[in-house]
């Protein structure tokens, strides 16, 4: 049996690495990574009087171990960064010429020197420096949580939740109460730092208190009825309580749960200030658009063709003419998309008509509004369209300006990638793509870097691309490839202003999700790679792609078409959507789609198995790309029959006109 394929602690510590340990010339940390980066300029002004503990490097980037510990140091930050209310990882570079004296002031000798600082210190102190030889994440991550509990009352970082475990006393009042958020119980042994590292985990988090007990404190666990360790207790603020079960009894696992429980929401890092989280209302302020219930174990239909919407109309349009790189990159994103877009014939049509378009064009500059006029379909080609509406399902915001586009541009690369590897190499057959496993990552890529409209998004995404897609040589690697780069997006964004604090940007899949993905090896978490690739597979795949909220495109055609006024976002959304859907599960959906072919014909590529032998079934007719409809069809064959006739009739003619005109001047020789 094949060997299972995880992310090791080693492999997530190298891949933590950005450039540091393969060229040296590269500083050692940079803006992207998680720490802190200080100078002499900051260093005592952070320090001082601090809200925060702090746990600094001082570093020199030509000292070697330095660069082999980098990664860890970044992993470090990475899975401590929801403590940075209490605790913050930062790094000094003492071998850059202007922190030469800071280094000597703080009596820095020996490079990687590492060293705690306590919260609220009023005057000038040089650390304590940990001299422990064991420089693994988990020991660090441990030591980091001693350092905060050696606070005093007085010192104690303002922020930071208690730490110490609490009594019989103190939980025995809360049991059966009413309150305003959950309160969860980590019950574990005396020497266990789970309970710990779950409190600091959720600090950021609203609408939820941890709190830890013992082992060893009997009548809480005989009250609470625990018989292994570590277990956790869940009271609700409706008063009902109850053990919570986790498929795996690790730190990671408990905090996911208590994560995603509804009405527990993130504050945000950088400026600790709360954004009020939306359950199920209005958009925001200014908007009529109601709120759609859908699942997040599915991808939405209508998040891919709000996306190549925004994208073909609203992004592209910012560009005049497209010509040279950014035309090319055009057509081999159209190809792509047009090849293997699971989605609805109407939409299919349109960008396989497109594409022929730009491929036939002999011109080397095109102006957008042709572009445009053909996505608008200006010739009135049946059976060909794209809703000019934005419709966010599952990705929905829970206030405008959040979410929307750049979480539906993930979702179409992350299907495209998956389409790619579930069709293997006739995926993209007749493209001249077909041999390149990185056909879609590239030209992702290169569509961020050329059109998508955030400049620094595509920068970061740039050097990701940059340093780690030429290792991908096939297409689950692709696949793969995608998603450790989004997660490494969500690891850098969690907490900061653009995360939607209703969708806390986690690492993906989390444990309810995707169970079998987590596991834990010396105390860090890593993922099973196999499971998780098998896991992208089918949540990326054809049938878990849900129709749900989708408009009939023949009728949003009809309104277009007829110059009747476009249905508002309303229309669009839930109340009406009975009609075509009637069920949140796949198996009805695609039930129903099957049992009403004809009504449903324009979602049929939605949820289904096998869209591309669903393809057949068109209203029209393909030719050279242009659709025909059955009335141009019928119109066809009666003309080509009338002119038969015509011709024969013709023929016969001049066959008997010629006849008699022989008879006629024939004058026999006699
Ligand atoms: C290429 C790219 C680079 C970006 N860079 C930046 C940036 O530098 N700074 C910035 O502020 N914003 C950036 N953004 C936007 C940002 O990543 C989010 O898309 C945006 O904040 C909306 O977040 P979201 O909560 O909808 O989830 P998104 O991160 O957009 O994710 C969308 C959906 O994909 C699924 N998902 C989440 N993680 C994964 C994964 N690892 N693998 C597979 N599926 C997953 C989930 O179902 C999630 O709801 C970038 C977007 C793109 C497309």
């Amino acid at each position: 049996m094949a060997e299972s394929r995880t992310s090791s602690p080693a492999a997530i510590l190298s891949q933590a690495s950005l450039v540091g340990s393969v060229v040296p010339n590269v500083r050692l940390y940079s803006d992207v990574d998680p720490v802190v980066i200080l100078s002499s300029a900051t260093i005592k002004q952070n320090l001082l009087n601090s809200s925060t503990a702090w746990l600094i490097q001082f570093y020199s980037s030509w000292c070697g171990h330095c660069i082999q510990y980098s990664p860890t140091w970044k992993a470090l930050a990475g899975d401590v960064k929801d403590w940075e209310q209490a605790i913050r990882v930062g790094v000094l570079d003492c071998a850059q010429e202007n922190n030469f004296d800071t280094c000597k002031e703080f009596g820095v000798h020996f490079y990687p020197t590492f060293r705690y600082f306590k919260a609220r210190s009023p005057t000038f102190d040089v650390g304590q420096t940990n001299r422990g030889p064991d420089r693994e994440l988990q020991t660090v991550r441990q030591l980091m949580v001693n350092f905060l509990q050696n606070h005093t009352k007085q010192d104690w970082p303002p922020s930071c939740p208690p730490l110490e475990p609490s009594s019989a006393e103190k939980i025995f009042p809360l049991i059966g109460q009413k309150s305003n958020q959950y309160t969860a119980i980590i019950v574990e042994k005396d020497d266990s730092y789970v309970g710990r590292e779950v409190i600091l985990d959720l600090m950021m988090y609203q609408g939820l208190t941890v709190k830890r007990a013992l082992s060893s404190d009997k009548s809480v666990v005989e009250k609470l009825g625990i018989s292994s360790f570590p277990s956790a207790y869940l009271l609700h603020p409706n008063g009902t309580h109850a053990i919570f079960h986790v498929q795996k009894r690790l730190r990671f696992f408990f905090s996911s749960f208590l994560k995603l429980l509804p009405g527990v929401y993130r504050t945000q890092s950088t400026s600790g200030a709360t954004q009020q989280p939306f359950l199920k209302g209005p958009q925001g302020p200014g908007s009529s658009e109601a709120w759609k219930d859908f699942e997040k174990s599915k991808v939405y239909m209508a998040d891919l063709e709000s996306g190549l919407h925004y994208l073909l109309r609203v992004e592209l349009a910012t560009h005049k003419t497209l010509e040279g790189e950014e035309l090319n990159t055009l057509k081999d994103l159209v190809s792509i998309v047009a090849k293997l877009f699971p989605g609805r014939q109407s939409v299919v049509k349109l960008l396989e008509t497109l594409l022929e378009w730009l491929v036939s064009l002999p011109l080397e500059k095109i102006p957008y509004d042709a572009i445009l006029d053909l996505v608008n379909n200006k010739m009135r080609i049946s059976g060909m369209f794209l809703s000019d509406q934005l419709q966010w399902v599952g990705c929905q915001g829970s206030r405008v300006g959040l979410r929307g586009y750049p979480c539906s541009l993930w979702t179409l690369f992350h299907v495209l990638t998956v389409q790619a590897a579930r069709r293997q190499r006739d995926a993209l057959a007749n493209t001249g793509l077909e041999n390149n496993p990185k056909a879609v990552l590239q030209t992702m890529r290169r569509y961020i870097v050329n059109f998508f409209g955030c400049q620094e998004c595509g920068k970061h995404f740039e050097e990701m691309a940059a340093e780690s897609l030429p290792e991908v040589n096939d297409l689950d690697q692709a696949v793969l490839w995608l998603w450790r780069k989004h997660n490494q997006v969500n690891g850098r964004l969690a907490g900061t202003m653009s995360e939607d604090p209703h969708f806390p940007k986690t690492q993906w899949p989390s444990p309810d999700l995707c169970p079998t993905c987590h596991e834990e090896q010396d105390g860090i978490h890593v993922w099973n790679e196999d499971k998780v690739l098998v896991f992208l597979k089918q949540h990326y795949g054809t049938a878990n792609i849900s129709p749900k909220y989708l408009r009939s495109s023949s009728h949003l055609e009809a309104l277009a078409t007829k110059g009747v006024p476009k249905p508002n976002q309303e229309m669009l959304g839930a109340p009406d959507n009975s009609k075509f859907i009637q069920g949140n599960t796949v198996a009805p959906e695609n039930a129903r789609l099957h049992a009403n072919p004809a009504k449903q014909s324009d979602i049929e590529g939605a949820g289904k198995a096998d869209t591309w032998a669903h393809r057949d079934i068109r209203p029209g007719v393909s030719f050279l790309g242009l659709g025909f409809s059955s009335l141009d069809m019928s119109l066809c064959v009666v003309l080509y029959a009338f002119s038969c006739v015509f011709l024969m009739f013709m023929c016969f003619f001049f066959r008997v006109r010629s006849k008699t005109w022989k008879v006629r001047h024939n004058r026999p020789y006699v």
